[in-house]
């Protein structure tokens, strides 16, 4: 459903830019240095990281519409008012699974 050109490195969510980067050091996701994470949003800096390697096309697509959830719930809900932050976690990879996955179409 969503379609990502590219790699992009700015995304605009209500009037707010997010810088996006990409690493190819999974320590370099985290501002913490741990290891294994994929993404992270940065609500501090506007930034979103992603981590690159050797993933495929689609992988970080879905890391990227991730994120950007994260920012979107935060936009709308403050911060996480409604789900607990593991649910929240689930909630966001079934929302990223879907709009990567879901194929609308009809006719007039
Ligand atoms: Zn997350």
């Amino acid at each position: 459903m969503i379609k990502i050109s590219g790699f992009p490195t700015k995304a605009t969510l209500n009037g707010v830019v997010w810088r996006v980067k990409y690493v190819d050091d999974m320590r370099d996701v985290d501002v913490d240095g741990k290891d294994r994470m994929f993404g992270q949003i940065c609500y501090e800096l506007n930034e979103i990281r992603v981590f690159r390697g050797k993933r495929s096309k689609s992988d970080i697509d879905h890391t990227l519409i991730h994120e950007f959830l994260h920012a979107f719930l935060r936009y709308h809900g403050g911060d996480d008012p409604y789900l607990k932050a593991k649910d929240e976690e689930k909630f966001i990879n079934a929302l990223t699974a879907f709009l990567q996955t879901a194929s609308l179409s009809g006719s007039n």
